[in-house]
């Protein structure tokens, strides 16, 4: 297993409609045990084929303590609506708010070709199952989270110390062209909350 790179966002990756899998090789399977370690490492609720370059309609994700693989991925039923704070590994540093269905039941298959069909709901037992798989199966549509938000409340996160000395995290406003634009030119704000692994991808892009 290993940990692959992931694709930041301007990587015209991110951008494609993945294709389905007909037939899981070998190398898909390698690819997925990959997937798992590098969402593992970089403490992420889901990662997409396409974030690591691979236009395939497979993602890997967190639902409470379990992580699932699922290819060729369906939501089949979808009800309630809420509104949180999302963030993407390929869009490091950044969140903003997205309406998304409350609840979603997910179909696909898992990596032994066996259909899975999963109930996901946010809230302390599944963490946040249901945000995840519609973030991802996104993903796999080309489509990304800052597309969706509410573009008043895309913010970068800043590292701050409060009045007490506390760390603390503070969101600063910023409009999706300049995050993109940031990314291109390897200028990233200063204290920009980010894990280092993803900041050197940026830097040495
Ligand atoms: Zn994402």
């Amino acid at each position: 297993m290993a940990t692959l790179p992931i694709r930041i966002w301007g990587d015209p990756v991110l951008k494609k409609r993945a294709s389905a899998v007909d037939r899981l090789t070998t190398h898909d399977k390698q690819l997925i045990a990959d997937m798992i370690e590098t969402m593992v490492e970089a403490d992420g609720a889901g990662l997409a084929a396409p974030q690591v370059g691979v236009s395939k309609r497979i993602f890997v994700f967190r639902r409470g303590e379990d992580i699932h693989v699922i290819i060729n991925p369906k939501i089949i039923h979808r009800d309630g609506r809420k509104i949180g704070d999302e963030g993407c590994l390929s869009i490091p540093g950044v969140q903003a708010k997205v309406e998304r269905a409350a609840r979603v039941t997910i179909t696909g298959r898992d990596d032994k070709g066996k259909v899975l069909t999963l109930e996901c709901e946010d809230g302390e037992e599944q963490g946040r199952a249901a945000t995840c798989v519609q973030h991802e199966l996104d993903h796999l549509d080309g489509v990304l989270y800052v597309e969706k938000a509410q573009p008043e409340t895309l913010s970068w996160l800043i590292e701050a110390t409060d009045e007490e000395g506390e760390e603390i995290i503070e969101t600063v406003a910023v409009e999706a062209d300049d995050v993109l634009a940031a990314y291109k030119r390897r200028h990233l704000p200063k204290n920009l909350h980010i894990l280092p692994m993803l900041k050197k991808r940026i830097m040495r892009k």
